[in-house]
C-alpha cells in the first residue's frame, strides 16, 4: 500500500503547465515542501506557446531553469524578417534584424515546444523535491486561512492543506472562480490558428518571419530539425474558414504569399499536429490573489497571443512571486500586493502593444490594407515608429511611458 509523504504543504499547485511547474522547482530547490497537481496524463499538443521572447529568456536565467531548457532542446533564433506587400522581399531579407541586441547575453528568443516544455519542467520539479501527479482531478480548491484542497488521483480521495494555493491553471483557472477573483476580457479582435509543420526544407532555422497579405497574416518560428511553427491571423467572420479533414492542409495552403516567396517551403511542409484556432484578445484580474490564494500565468489573465508574451509573462510571474515567497514568512495578501501592482502595468502596457500590433498586422478590409501600408512606408523612414515591439522584444519595462499613450498610437496608425 502506497503511503503519502505528508499531508500538509507549504503550497499547493493546482496546474503544472509552465507557470506551476516553473514554480515548484524554484520552491522546492529552496527546500519548501511543494505538491503539484496536474490534470492531464500526458502533455498534448494544444498549440501554445513555443517562442520566448528576449526578457522571457532573463527571466528564466533569473529562475535558475535556462541551462534546463537548453538541455531539454531549445532553440535560439537570431534574426527576424518582417515581409511587406510593398517591399521587395529580398531586401527585406537583407535588412533581417538582429535579435541578440535586445537583452545583455541573450542570443535572441528561445524555442522549446510547449508538451516537451512541460514534461522537463514537470520532471525538474519532482527531481527537485516536489511531489508532482497527474492525472489528478481536483474537486475543490479553497484558500482562505486554512487552504485546502480536495482532490482525485489513482481512484482514490486525498484532502491536503497548505499554507498557500498557487493557481497555475491556466485561461479557465478553477482556483481564480473559487476564490472569486474576476476575470475581465477584451471583446475578441481577430482568428489566431496555430500548426506545426514538418519537412520544412531550407528555411534558416535561426530566422523568424511575419507578413500580412491579402485576408491573412502569418507568423512562422523554426523549431529546429525542419520543424516549423507557425501561426495565421484571419478576420472574426471566417469562423469556418479551416473547418474540415483538410483544414490543416488549406491552412498552409494559406501561406503562398507573393511578399514572401521563402514561404512555398513552409507551404510544401508536413501537418505534424493539431490545427487549433482561438479568438485573440486581452484578459486580465484586477489583483491576482485573495487570502490564501496567489495566480499566475494565464490564470491571472493573459495577453493577446498575436504578440506571443505568454511564457515570458509567466515566467516573471514566477519570478516576482516567488522572490516575494522566499523572502519572508509573511505570505499574507498584503505581502503580494508589489506583484499584483507591477502585474497590472506590465499587462496594461502589453494589451496597448498587442492592440496596436493586432491592428497593423491582422485587420483585413481596404482601409486597414491602405493603413497597414501607410505605416510600413513611414516606419521605414521613422524607425521610431517601431518603438512599441520592444516592449514585445526587450519587455514592456524597456520605453519609456510616453509610447503607452493615445498620441503614440494616433502616430503609429494615422501619422
Ligand atoms: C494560439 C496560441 C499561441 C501562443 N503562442 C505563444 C508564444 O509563441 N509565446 C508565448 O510566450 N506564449 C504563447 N502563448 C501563450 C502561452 O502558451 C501561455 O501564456 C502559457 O502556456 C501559460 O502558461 P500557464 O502555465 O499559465 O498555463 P497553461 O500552459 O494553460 O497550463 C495550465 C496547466 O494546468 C493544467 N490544469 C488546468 N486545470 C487544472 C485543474 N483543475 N487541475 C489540475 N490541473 C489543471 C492544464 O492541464 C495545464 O497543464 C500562446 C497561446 C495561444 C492560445
Amino acid at each position: 500500500m502506497r503511503r503519502w509523504r505528508m499531508q500538509s504543504y507549504d503550497l499547493i499547485i493546482i496546474g503544472g503547465g509552465i507557470g506551476g511547474s516553473a514554480l515548484a522547482i524554484v520552491m522546492a530547490r529552496a527546500g519548501r515542501s511543494v505538491l503539484l497537481l496536474e490534470q492531464s496524463d500526458a502533455y498534448q499538443d494544444r498549440v501554445r506557446g513555443e517562442w520566448i521572447s528576449p526578457w522571457g529568456v532573463d527571466e528564466v536565467r533569473r529562475l535558475g531553469l535556462y541551462d534546463l531548457l537548453v538541455e531539454a532542446g531549445g532553440h535560439h533564433l537570431t534574426r527576424h524578417v518582417t515581409y511587406d506587400v510593398e517591399r521587395d522581399p529580398v531586401a527585406a531579407e537583407a535588412e533581417a534584424l538582429p535579435l541578440g541586441m535586445f537583452r545583455e547575453g541573450v542570443p535572441g528568443p528561445l524555442c522549446l515546444g510547449h508538451p516537451h516544455h512541460c514534461q522537463t519542467l514537470f520532471d525538474a520539479a519532482l527531481a527537485a523535491g516536489a511531489e508532482g501527479l497527474r492525472g489528478v482531478q481536483v474537486h475543490e480548491a479553497v484558500g482562505g486561512a486554512e487552504p485546502r484542497v480536495r482532490f482525485e488521483h489513482d481512484g482514490r480521495s486525498r484532502e491536503a492543506t497548505a499554507r498557500l494555493l498557487i493557481g497555475a491553471d491556466g485561461r479557465t483557472s478553477q482556483v481564480r472562480e473559487t476564490a472569486g477573483i474576476t476575470l475581465h476580457q477584451d471583446a475578441p479582435h481577430h482568428w489566431f490558428g496555430g500548426l506545426l509543420v514538418e519537412g520544412v526544407e531550407g528555411w534558416p532555422e535561426d530566422l523568424q518571419a511575419i507578413g500580412t497579405e491579402g485576408d491573412f497574416g502569418f507568423l512562422a518560428f523554426p523549431q529546429g530539425g525542419g520543424k516549423v511553427r507557425v501561426y495565421g491571423g484571419y478576420a472574426l467572420d471566417q469562423a469556418r474558414r479551416f473547418k474540415g479533414d483538410d483544414g490543416p492542409r488549406r491552412f498552409l495552403d494559406a501561406f503562398e504569399f507573393s511578399s514572401s516567396p521563402a514561404n512555398r517551403q513552409l507551404v510544401a511542409g508536413r501537418p505534424a499536429g493539431p490545427l487549433f484556432s482561438y479568438i485573440n484578445a486581452d484578459a486580465w484580474t484586477d489583483e491576482p490573489f485573495a487570502e490564501g490564494v496567489v495566480l499566475v500565468g494565464d490564470a491571472a489573465g493573459w495577453n493577446d497571443p498575436i504578440i506571443g508574451l505568454g511564457l515570458s509573462i509567466t515566467y516573471r510571474d514566477v519570478r516576482i512571486v516567488s522572490d516575494i515567497l522566499l523572502a519572508s514568512d509573511d505570505w499574507s495578501s498584503a505581502a503580494f500586493a508589489p506583484y499584483a501592482e507591477e502585474r497590472a502595468e506590465r499587462m496594461r502596457r502589453l494589451r496597448f502593444t498587442g492592440q496596436l500590433v493586432a491592428a497593423i498586422d491582422m485587420e483585413f478590409d481596404e482601409a486597414a490594407r491602405a493603413r497597414r501600408n501607410s505605416f510600413h512606408a513611414r516606419a521605414a523612414a521613422d524607425p521610431n515608429l517601431r518603438m512599441h515591439t520592444f516592449a514585445v522584444m526587450a519587455g514592456p519595462e524597456a520605453l519609456p511611458p510616453e509610447v503607452f499613450t493615445e498620441a503614440y498610437r494616433a502616430r503609429v496608425l494615422e501619422g
